[in-house]
C-alpha cells in the first residue's frame, strides 16, 4: 500500500478525514451503527454534543500529576480552575464532603486488581422475589467481619437501599461503598435515593444514565478525603486526563438541570412501559418490573437462552446484551436473561409510545415464526422518527 506523502505543515493543520482515511471512515461507520439501531444496553448511552467537545479538547496535552494546587508539573494554572469546577460541581450534584474526579473508570476501589488483594465474600438476592436478601447480608456480615461492605450492581433493576446496607455495616464495624456506576443519573435527577449520606464511600461512572463522558469519579466524607486520593494518584493511576475532567465538568454541570430531570424522568417511564409490555405480551420480568432504568428478562421458562435471544433481537436491530439471571444455571457466556436499559434510546427522544412498539417487536420476535424482516423494519422506522444526533456536524463529516 502507498504511504501518502504527508508533510509535517500537513499535518500541523489537517484533520482525521486527510490524515487518516481509515480511521475516520471507521468512525463515521460507528456513528451510522449508532444511529440505526435501537440501542438497549442498559450501561450505555448517547453522550452530548458539549462533552465530545471537551473530551477532544487541548488539555489531552497537559501533564497535571497532582490535585488542583499541588502539581507535580508547571503551568497547571488553568488545568486547576477545570479540576475545581468538576469536583465543585460533584460535591453539589450529590451533596458530598468530598470528589475525586481522576478516576478514568467506574472500578477503581472494586475487582479488577483488588481480586488478588482482598478476600471477597458475596450476597445475594433472596430466591423467592430476587430482590436483597438483607437477613443474608447481616448473617455473612456477622460471619466473616468485612473490613467494608459494597452495594450496588450492574444488573439489579430494584432500589437499592444503602440505608438497610448502612445499618448492617454500623453492627458489625465496617465502611460501606456504594458503587452507583448504573444509576447516577437517577440520583442526580432526585429519582433514586441518593446513597451520599449513607456511605463512606460512592463511586460511579459519568457515562452510564449520567450521560457525560467515558470516566469515573468517588464520593467519600472528608474524613476519607486523602486516603481516596492518594489511592487513585499515585496508588493506581499516574496523570490524570484533563480532557475528560473538563467534559466531566460539563457532564455535572448538565446534570444539575431541570432538562436533566426531565430526561431522567423519561428513562423511568420508559422502563416502566417496557417491563409492562414485555410481561402482557407473556415474557417474565425479574421482580416483576423495575425502580430504574433497566429490566432484566429471564428466559428460563422459554426454550431461549439470553446468548440466543440477544442474536435474534439483534437481527431486528435492538442491541441488547445476555445477563445471568440469580441461580442461572448457565454460564455467563450463554446466560439465562437479558438485560434491557432505556437510557440510550430516551436520549435520541424516545417516549412511551416507542417503547411501546419495541416491547411490541421484542415479543413478536422472540415469539412463534415471527417475520424479521418487517419487524427490523419497524425498528428502522423508530430510528428514522428519532434521529440520533440530528444535524451534529462535528464529526459526521467523517462519513465518506
Ligand atoms: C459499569 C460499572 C462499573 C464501571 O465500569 P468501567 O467500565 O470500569 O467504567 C463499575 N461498577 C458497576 C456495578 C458497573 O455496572
Amino acid at each position: 500500500m502507498a504511504v501518502a506523502e504527508e508533510t509535517f505543515q500537513h499535518l500541523r493543520t489537517a484533520g482525521l478525514t486527510d490524515v487518516d482515511p481509515e480511521i475516520a471512515e471507521l468512525l463515521g461507520r460507528e456513528l451510522e451503527r449508532e444511529r440505526n439501531q435501537i440501542e438497549l444496553i442498559a450501561s450505555e448511552n448517547f453522550t452530548w454534543p458539549s462533552v465530545f467537545e471537551a473530551v477532544g479538547s487541548v488539555p489531552t496535552n497537559k501533564y497535571a500529576e497532582g490535585y488542583p494546587g499541588k502539581r507535580y508539573y508547571g503551568g497547571c494554572e488553568v488545568v486547576d480552575e477545570i479540576e475545581q469546577l468538576a469536583i465543585d460541581r460533584a460535591k453539589e450534584l450529590f451533596g458530598a464532603e468530598h470528589a475525586n474526579v481522576q478516576a478514568h473508570a467506574g472500578h477503581g476501589l472494586k475487582v479488577n486488581f483488588s481480586g488478588r488483594l482482598y478476600t471477597i465474600v458475596h450476597y445475594g438476592v433472596s430466591r423467592e422475589t430476587n430482590v436483597v436478601d438483607y437477613d443474608e447480608v447481616l448473617r455473612l456480615a456477622k460471619e466473616h467481619r468485612p473490613k467494608l461492605i459494597v452495594c450496588g450492581g450492574s444488573a439489579y433493576p430494584r432500589t437499592v437501599e444503602a440505608d438497610k446496607f448502612r445499618e448492617i455495616a454500623d453492627e458489625v464495624d465496617a465502611l460501606l461503598l456504594c458503587d452507583m456506576a448504573h444509576f447516577a443519573g437517577l440520583v442526580a435527577a432526585g429519582l433514586h435515593p441518593n446513597p451520599v449520606q449513607h456511605c463512606h464511600f460512592v463511586t460511579s461512572t459519568t457515562h452510564k444514565t449520567l450521560a457525560g463522558p467515558r470516566a469515573g469519579f468517588i464520593l467519600c466524607d472528608e474524613e476519607h478525603a486523602q486516603a481516596v486520593d492518594r489511592a487513585v494518584f499515585p496508588g493506581i493511576q499516574g496523570g490524570p486526563l484533563m480532557h475528560t475532567i473538563a467534559a466531566k465538568a460539563a457532564c455535572f454541570k448538565i446534570a444539575s438541570t431541570e432538562a436533566f430531570r426531565e430526561y431522567q424522568g423519561q428513562v423511568r417511564k420508559n422502563a416502566d412501559v417496557l417491563a409492562e409490555n414485555l410481561q402482557e405480551g407473556g415474557l417474565d420480568v425479574l421482580t416483576g418490573g423495575t425502580d430504574t432504568h433497566l429490566l432484566q428478562l429471564d428466559l428460563r421458562s422459554t426454550e431461549w437462552t439470553g446468548k440466543e435471544a440477544e442474536e435474534r433481537l439483534a437481527e431486528v436491530k435492538l442491541t441488547v446484551n445476555r445477563n445471568t439471571v440469580p441461580f442461572d444455571e448457565r454460564p455467563p457466556t450463554v446466560a439465562s436473561g437479558v438485560r434491557i436499559g432505556t437510557p440510550a434510546a430516551t436520549m435520541r427522544g424516545f417516549d412511551e409510545g416507542d417503547f411501546r412498539e419495541v416491547g411490541q417487536v421484542i415479543v413478536e420476535a422472540l415469539g412463534a415464526s415471527p417475520d424479521l424482516v418487517a419487524l427490523a423494519a419497524r425498528s428502522e422506522a423508530l430510528c428514522t422518527k428519532r434521529p440520533l444526533y440530528p444535524g451534529f456536524r462535528g464529526f459526521t463529516s467523517y462519513a465518506a
